[in-house]
């Protein structure tokens, strides 16, 4: 990610990254206690306009998160749509970018509780340049940090204080020289990437875990289906994934807002079908970055243009 643009929608106002500050005391930075989204904007060239990425489906999940937490949308997720649509033009931006709606308690109560605290939404954006994860495929390893239950955080809701445990994940999966973690539930099956959803791939059948076993759902792998069904006649099954599974599948990979598509070569030192980039993953791929800016005549559905045009 690169420097944040400078103006940031806080509270209904457009402001400069100056006057967006936290109080230290406020009760997110201790507790964690708040929820986000990242949706991505990808700019054509050819149509000079910048388009985000299923910007309402996102929303939508924000307003989900916040009626899990107990907390309140202020504004129905067309209007954030069209607040995000305002902050990108404001801040001029012309470049594949990254937004950030954060819904979090920024009471100065040192209190351990959800009720009471004033909530405050803010919207700031930053360039992503390049890819989050390397879409030439990665080695990957089975962290020892387990996803955390449904029945200890929400796991529907995006959580801002649930991500320490990926973050450990991430680390440890870095400092043993892999690229990305993958975490079990607290039962020992395959839930998801630290910030993704996986897909394997054994024989014809394409599988991923349900929305029972403590992932979120994301938005991008439900594109992904639907593009397996559109262009490969493949339905994709949702059911519990084994650890062993990984380790014998034909192709593997892990879809995520910030990720797209990424194809996953290696698991615990395995390597997943002959160890390079399946077919099937490399196609989605190409065909999500084009859909994610407009390239072609598909999917006009899943993007907002910023600048109308
Ligand atoms: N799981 C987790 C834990 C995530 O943080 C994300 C990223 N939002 C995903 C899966 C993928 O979701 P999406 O495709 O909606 O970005």
């Amino acid at each position: 990610f690169g420097v944040p643009y400078d103006q940031v929608f806080v509270d209904g106002e457009f402001v400069s990254s100056d006057a967006a500050r936290l109080s230290v005391l406020a009760n997110v930075v201790s507790y964690g206690t708040g929820t986000f989204e990242g949706i991505r904007a990808t700019w054509n060239q050819e149509r000079a306009d910048l388009f985000l990425l299923e910007a309402p489906a996102h929303y939508e999940r924000l307003e989900r998160s916040a009626r899990i937490l107990g907390l309140a949308l202020p504004y129905p997720p067309a209007d954030l749509v069209a607040v995000t649509c305002e902050l990108l033009r404001r801040n001029g931006v012309r470049a594949d970018s990254y937004v950030r709606p954060l819904l979090f308690l920024a009471g100065e109560q040192l209190a351990v509780r959800m009720h009471d605290s004033g909530s405050r939404l803010c919207i700031p954006a930053t360039p992503m340049p390049g890819d989050y994860i390397d879409p030439r495929g990665i080695r990957c390893m089975v962290s020892t940090w387990r996803r955390a239950t449904d029945v200890a955080v929400p796991n529907r809701a995006k959580v801002i204080g649930s991500y320490v445990g990926p973050a450990l994940a991430k680390t440890e999966a870095i400092r043993h020289g892999f690229d990305e973690a993958l975490l079990l539930t607290a039962d020992g099956h395959v839930a998801e990437g630290t910030t993704s959803n996986v897909l394997v791939r054994s024989g014809d059948e394409w599988a991923t875990p349900s929305g029972t076993d403590d992932i979120l759902e994301g938005i991008t792998r439900r594109q992904v289906t639907e593009l397996l069904s559109e262009d490969f006649g493949v339905t994709v099954v949702q059911r519990r994934v084994h650890r062993s599974e990984l380790y014998a599948c034909d192709e593997a990979m892990l879809c995520g807002t910030a990720a797209m598509v990424v194809p996953i070569i290696e698991v615990d030192g395995r390597p997943v079908g002959d160890g390079t980039p399946g077919e099937t993953t490399l196609a989605l791929q190409r065909e999500l970055s084009s859909i994610a800016r407009r390239g072609g005549d598909r999917h006009h559905e899943w993007t907002t243009p910023v600048y109308g045009t």
